[in-house]
This record gives C-alpha cells, structure tokens and sequence, in this order.
C-alpha cells in the first residue's frame, strides 16, 4: 500500500512553540586590532548574549518543540518523517540509517539482501534480526491458523506482484505452488533460519510493522517530545502533539482504487500515542491488475493462493506493537467479517481495528468508540 493512509492536520507552526525555531548565536571573528578596554567590553556583551540566548533556548527545549521533517522512499514506498524536540536531527539520521538498512536486509527485491539469500539458499545463519522478524511472523501463523504465513512469495511472484508483469494463474499451477506454500515448513533457531522444500518466504506484510518498533525505540533513546511517521500505509505516532490536539490519522478511501482523490472514510483520533502507536491499513485498493473485469490484488489467501474475496476492502489496525499491527492488518483482511471478530474478541488487550466492507459498512472494535469518525455506516463490535 502506497499512501493509503495520511496524517492530517499536523501544523508546521503549532501554537505553543513553533514560532520560531532554534536562534543559533554565529558570532563573526574579527581580525581587526582595537584598543584592549574594547575587546573586553566586546568579550562581556558576546558572553551576556550568549548567556542569554542559551538560556532561552534551554527554556523553548521544554516549553518550545520544534519540528523537522524528512523524507525517503524505501521499502517500496514513500516515507515521511516529522520530529520534535531538541535532538530531532540526530533522531533523524539514526531513523533515515536504519530504515535504509532494514531495507537493505529485507526487501525481496534486492538480490543480495538477506532475505533474497535465505531464499535462495533455503538457508540463513547468525541473522538474528531477521529470525526475530521472522519468528514473530510464526507465531502470528500460529495465532490466525494462517491467515498470515510469509511463504505466499512463490504466489506472489506467479501472479506478477513483484514484477508488475500480470497475469492470471490457473488452478493447475496453483494447487503446484501451494505445496510449498505453508509456514510450518519454516524453522528458526537462535538467529538461524531453514526453509524446507521449495518454500520461499516474502516479509513484505510485516516488515514495516517492524520498522514503526525500531523507529519509536529510536525516539525514546533521543528523548523526542512527538512523532509522526508514515511508512506507506504504516503510520505510526510518538507521544503528544505539541498544540495540544489530538493526533488526527485519516482512513483511505478504498474508492482510490477507482478515483485517486476519494475522500478518506474516516478519521481515528489518539490523545497520546505514549511510546508509540501503530496505525496500519491492508486495503486491496493500492497494488492491484484487472483481467476480464476481475480484479486481483495482493492480499492473498494462503488457503487458495489467490487474492482474497471476503467482501473486504480494507483493514486497519491501531496497536502499541507495530510488528503484530502490520501483521494483523494482512491477517484480519483474509479471515473475513466474522472470523476477524472473534479473533478480536480473544486479543481485546492487545489491538483495535477496523473494517470496511465492500457494501460501505465500517465495523470498529469498542476501543475506538468516540475515536473514529466516519460518514459511512458505523458498527461498534464488542
Ligand atoms: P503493504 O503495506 O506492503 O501493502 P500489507 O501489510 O497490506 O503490505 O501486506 C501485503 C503484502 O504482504 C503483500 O505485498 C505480500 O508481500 C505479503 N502478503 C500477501 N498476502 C499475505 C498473507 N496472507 N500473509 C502474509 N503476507 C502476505
Ligand atoms: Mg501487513
């Protein structure tokens, strides 16, 4: 999902404090010779000045935030990054250098990343991080009874996702690739990761997830007052915004597929994302082709190994944890309706989430009651 979903209403200036940004004192050096009584004078105003401005300054550091954006196209998507605080630029940098990284690691689409060898070596070792990411990957398998399993990418690629080369895959070669399409025959152990038979596996529906986790953890280390990233279709919100008003996080309109500018459904409003709060949508509008005047998109059941019709368009999941909201988002859009319901009612501590049907009608579990505002057809499930 590219830009699915949007940050509104975040202010470049908000009212308390960003009138005005940082006053860097620079002080030319003169070479010029003046009389001795003169450059002292000169020394004891630049010192009171500098008193003074550092002073103020320490004072507009918890009182004042101010902001600095970034951005960066990784992972497949276009990122944004908007940092308050006084260690925002050095926050920054570390986020920038580690998204990078992390895509260099996991992207699938990438010859010499990590995941590409494992793929094609049906072997990893000392890879901690990716085992991490991809034993979490299990154990939501587990959870949803695969609903979410990371080896749909020989699906993936037969039905043209990773190329953009379409085409329809017949129930023959299907039922082939289904074979190896099962994430119990992935192992990992202590940093090392085998793939049996011919399974290849695809992080793309949680790796980003993953990436809102390292980029809060980076927030907290730098002190950071307030966040607000977006990942593609992955947001993700870091403690209070600085006016006072609550984060304001749109829901796309699954119309988009059809009309690019279609107003988003709705609005989830967070008070305070504390260390972090993940906002992320799976919607079957943004990587999709249609054949015959069917459409297929790239949520795929890894049951039939096609794409996924339920009668959802999209799912979005608000959460504390990134890594599991990412995942969820996939695996509640393949349970359907009722399954995703049940499944919720059994993880009520650890997520929210809403639903949009293909009939309009938006289901939103009892956590976002007077947090979600939408003009369609709203059921709170409890
Ligand atoms: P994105 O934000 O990239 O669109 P999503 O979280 O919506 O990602 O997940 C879709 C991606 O996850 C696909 O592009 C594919 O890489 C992978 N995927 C597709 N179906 C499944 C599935 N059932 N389980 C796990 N991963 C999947
Ligand atoms: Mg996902």
């Amino acid at each position: 999902m590219i830009g699915n979903m949007a940050e509104l209403n975040i202010k470049k200036k908000t009212d308390i404090s960003d009138g005005m940004d940082y006053v860097k004192p620079s002080i030319k050096k003169s070479n010029d010779q003046k009389p001795q009584g003169l450059n002292m004078k000169l020394i004891i105003y630049v010192a009171v000045i500098i008193a003074f401005i550092s002073s103020v300054g320490s004072c507009f550091d918890n009182v004042i935030v101010v902001e600095s954006d970034r951005e960066l196209y990784a992972m497949d998507t276009y990122m944004t990054f908007k940092v308050y605080g006084k260690d925002r630029d050095k926050a920054l940098d570390e986020i920038v250098r580690r998204v990078q990284e992390l895509d260099e690691i996991f992207s699938v689409g990438k010859d010499d990343s990590q995941i590409s060898k494992l793929n094609k070596r049906h072997a990893l070792i000392e890879q901690e991080e990716v085992s991490d990411v991809i034993s979490k990957s299990l154990e939501v398998s587990k959870d949803t009874d695969g609903a979410f399993d990371i080896t749909v990418y020989p699906l993936m690629k037969e039905w043209g996702f990773t190329t953009e080369d379409y085409k329809v895959v017949d129930d023959d070669k299907l039922s082939e690739i289904l074979k190896n399409v099962d994430y119990k025959n992935v192992e990992v152990d202590c940093g090392d990761i085998i793939l049996g038979g011919n399974t290849e596996v695809d992080l793309g529906g949680i790796v980003k997830g993953y990436t809102g986790d390292v980029i809060a953890e980076i927030l907290s280390k730098y002190n950071i007052k307030a966040a607000v990233v977006s990942l593609g279709g992955n947001i993700e919100v870091y403690k209070k915004k600085a006016d006072g008003k609550p984060w304001k996080i749109a829901i796309d309109n699954p119309e988009k597929d059809n009309d690019k500018d279609a107003s988003p459904v709705g609005y989830i409003e967070i008070d305070d994302a504390g260390s972090g709060k993940a906002v992320v949508t799976s919607g079957d509008y943004e990587r999709f082709f249609e054949k015959d005047g069917v459409k297929y998109h790239h949520i795929l059941d890894p049951k039939t190994g096609k794409s996924v019709k339920n009668g959802v368009r999209s799912v979005t999941i608000v959460s504390d944890d990134g890594i599991l909201a990412d995942a969820l988002s996939t695996a509640l859009f393949v349970m359907g309706k009722d399954k995703a319901y049940e499944y919720w009612k059994n993880h009520k501590d650890e997520f929210d989430y809403v639903m949009i049907l293909e009939n309009k009608q938006v289901y939103a579990s009892s956590g976002l009651d007077g947090k979600l505002t939408t003009d369609y057809d709203l059921e709170i499930v409890r």
